[in-house]
């Protein structure tokens, strides 16, 4: 008999909006295995004794979300590649005392879009310029896109990002302002909206996006995942477009950090049947 279970999970404020544990804990509970997932309100002032604690506890690991993404990062003992460029890290995984930095936001994103389309050698417009936007853009520039064009509203963060992304990977990085409606260049593969424009409870809001750009031989991803079914997602589809939904970016993060933590492939369809339950009911 052992009665000690495996512990992780996850250090933010706000965490009681954050349906991570619920997706996490279903995906163990299936594989049958007698690991935990605790969600943890962490304030700012007190990131450094949590994870103090984790290691002291022996956890295997933890998720970090808001606000401790960047702070976290002088805790840690060394950073995964994307981490290190990125420069945020939303997963920790701790093996023989020692903890590992990682960014499995791209990744996520990453793993589900390659369900629809391979990115090596693509062009891919980019919308946003915040975290989500950050990640997913070095982790496709990283995977052989092509091109990365970076469309952002603040010129600063934007044209920062695009920086990044032609000094730090293979792929070409650019920045294209958003004045007014937005018109997908020609030859864009793949369109990502990383941008926070269409979340719950703002289902209605619409992107400057010229809809006569949108052709059938795109993909359109949304990162949002509440609602699923975004207004964008609904415009590309009546245009022809091969879509991808936010769901499948925030099942692979888990599934990559359970990866990480226990060694063991969870099963996606459970983990992402308990999302849509949460935000479809
Ligand atoms: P940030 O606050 O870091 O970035 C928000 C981005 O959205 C910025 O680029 C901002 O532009 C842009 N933006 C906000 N409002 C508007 C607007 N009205 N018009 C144009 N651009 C706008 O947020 P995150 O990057 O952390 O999150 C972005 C989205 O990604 C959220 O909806 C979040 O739910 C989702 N997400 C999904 C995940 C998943 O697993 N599916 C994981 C992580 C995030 P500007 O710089 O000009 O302000």
């Amino acid at each position: 008999m052992d009665f000690l279970s495996r512990l992780t999970g996850s250090f933010s404020t706000g965490a009681a909006g954050n349906p991570t544990v619920a997706v996490i804990e279903a995906a163990y509970r299936h594989l049958g295995i007698d690991a935990r997932y605790v969600n943890c309100e962490v304030p700012p002032e007190a990131l450094a004794d949590a994870v103090r604690g984790a290691r002291a506890m022996g956890w295997l690991g933890f998720n970090c979300s808001i606000p401790h993404k960047v702070a976290v990062i002088e805790h840690l003992d060394s950073l995964g590649e994307s981490a290190r460029i990125i420069g945020a890290v939303n997963c920790v995984v701790i093996r023989d005392g020692r903890l590992v930095g990682e960014n499995t936001d791209g990744q996520g994103f990453l793993i589900s879009l390659r369900t629809v389309v391979e990115v090596a050698g693509r062009s891919v417009v980019v919308l946003g310029a915040g975290g989500a936007a950050r990640a997913i853009a070095v982790e496709l520039a990283l995977a052989g896109a092509r091109g990365v064009t970076i469309v952002n509203r603040g010129r600063g963060r934007g044209e920062a990002l695009a920086a990044l992304i032609d000094a730090r990977t293979p792929a070409r990085g650019e920045f294209a302002p958003w004045d007014g409606e937005y018109r997908l260049p020609e030859g864009t593969d793949v369109l990502v909206n990383a941008t926070s424009v269409g979340l719950f409870p703002d289902v209605d809001a619409r992107l400057p996006l010229d809809g006569d750009s949108l052709s059938p031989r795109l993909v359109v991803a949304d990162v949002i995942p509440n609602p699923p079914t975004t207004v964008l997602l609904r415009d590309a589809r009546a245009r022809g477009c091969t879509t991808l939904d936010g769901l499948g970016m925030l099942v692979n993060q888990g599934v990559i950090s359970i990866r990480h933590w226990l060694g063991v492939e969870p099963d996606t369809a459970v983990m992402r049947h308990t999302l849509e339950q949460i935000f479809t009911g």
